[in-house]
């Protein structure tokens, strides 16, 4: 039996992560469930996976977490400082499934134990960049790549043969906006943005890939992932979300991952990697589908995806300070607060002001990290005036 630890456990990757745990109660036992918020779904996960100990980020919250767990044995525990301890269980394996930066601390706790990391968590590989994988090979643990870009790479992206890889090239839906003019753009709404065409995800996720800045956080997260350099990363939109990814040799060879758009196929690989494990996903049927349709991607109506590059070449805190940026802007703009297009307004005006000493360990990010937020909401302030 592996043992799981799954942070973030209310989530929408949560979520799809605990239910193929259910569908083989026999292969798995869950060590550890976490979340912010969410008692309800947080008591009934636990309840449902027999799990050992379940943690509420929110303190104020223990009370209900303890009645509506009472009489089943299941350990609970509640605030930031208790989620961290409870990352680092020791399990064999971690979901990290919090959003934004908010998980590098929990992730980081997990990785000390030496544990398989499963990383949806792209927030805190993009803003802890080499100091997180340094940390991963220390402690002898394994990164895998729960994004479904990044799991189609990790099957196609043969090890061994590294330095014949010329391109890696990551496929972007485009998002519900994709045909919009820069005008309308302007005026969308938080509700428009969290509709996607493809994938059902978390709010945050769903603005980011409204904006493109998704795949630009995306970028980073490969250049981190795979051995190869930024200027071998390219970007494709395929509105099908088919092909989920794609790698190319220097024989001309070009391999890709295909699949329905549904995240528990890249989680099942994770989950029983190197062997591969039934999920109860849609089977493609490609007489239906009939086309696959690319386009490059707009960067100048959409910006997010310009800043991240820039973000990626420039190297040291940058990524940290974009994503931070990012995270206040998109709160904002769900919030109502600012409008579509300041989400890159306040990236960039934060980016070009600040100019952060490299970051030399976790505490180093963390401190970037609430800097560029204090910025970030400064701007959002200005904007909202
Ligand atoms: P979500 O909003 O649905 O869930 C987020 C989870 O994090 C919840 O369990 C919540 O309780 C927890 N959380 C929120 N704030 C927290 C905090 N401050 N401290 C501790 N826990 C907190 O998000 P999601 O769509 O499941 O995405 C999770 C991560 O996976 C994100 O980084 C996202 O980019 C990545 N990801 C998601 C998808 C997808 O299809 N949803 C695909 C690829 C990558
Ligand atoms: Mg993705």
């Amino acid at each position: 039996m592996k043992s799981l630890c799954i942070l973030g456990a209310t989530g929408s990757i949560g979520q799809s992560t605990l239910d193929l745990v259910r569908r083989q109660p026999d292969a798995f036992c869950v060590e550890v469930l976490t979340a912010q918020s969410n008692v309800n779904a947080l008591a009934q996960a636990a309840r449902d996976v027999h799990a050992k100990h379940a943690v509420i980020g929110d303190e104020t919250q223990f009370g209900a977490l303890q009645s509506a767990l009472a009489g089943t044995g299941i350990v609970v525990s509640a605030g930031r400082q208790a989620m961290i301890d409870a990352a680092a269980c020791g399990a064999d394996w971690t979901m990290a499934a919090i959003v934004g930066t908010a998980g590098l601390e929990p992730v980081m706790a997990a990785i000390s134990t030496g544990t398989t990391l499963a990383l949806a968590n792209k927030e805190a590989l993009v803003s802890a960049g080499t100091i997180m994988t340094a940390a991963v090979s220390k402690f002898g643990g394994t990164l895998l790549p729960v994004d479904s870009e990044h799991n189609a790479i990790f099957q196609c992206f043969e090890t061994h043969n590294a330095p014949q890889v010329r391109r890696v090239i990551l496929t972007a839906s485009g998002g519900p906006f994709r045909q919009m003019g820069a005008n309308e753009l302007s005026m969308v709404t938080p509700e428009q943005a969290v509709k996607h065409p493809n994938w059902s995800m978390g709010a945050k996720i769903s603005v980011d890939s409204a904006s493109l800045m998704n795949k630009g956080l995306e970028l980073i997260e490969a250049y981190h992932l795979f051995p190869v350099e930024a200027e071998q990363l390219d970007v494709i939109v395929h509105p099908q979300s088919v092909i989920h990814s794609m790698v190319e040799y220097q024989d001309g060879s070009v391999l890709a991952q295909l699949g329905s758009p549904d995240m528990r196929t890249p989680i099942a690989y994770c989950l029983s990697w190197p062997e591969r494990m039934a999920a109860p996903v849609a089977r493609l049927d490609f007489a239906e589908i009939a086309q696959l349709s690319f386009e490059a991607p707009d960067m100048v109506r959409f910006p997010c995806l310009r800043l991240a590059k820039e973000a990626l070449a420039a190297g040291g805190g940058a990524p940290a300070i974009l994503n931070a940026a990012n995270e206040i802007a998109v709160g904002a703009f769900l919030d109502k607060r600012i409008g579509f297009a300041a989400i890159p307004s306040v990236v960039e005006s934060v980016l070009a002001a600040y100019d952060a000493p490299v970051p030399a360990n976790i505490a180093d990010i963390l401190a970037l990290d609430s800097e560029a937020r204090r910025r970030a909401a400064h701007q959002v302030e200005a904007l909202a005036a």
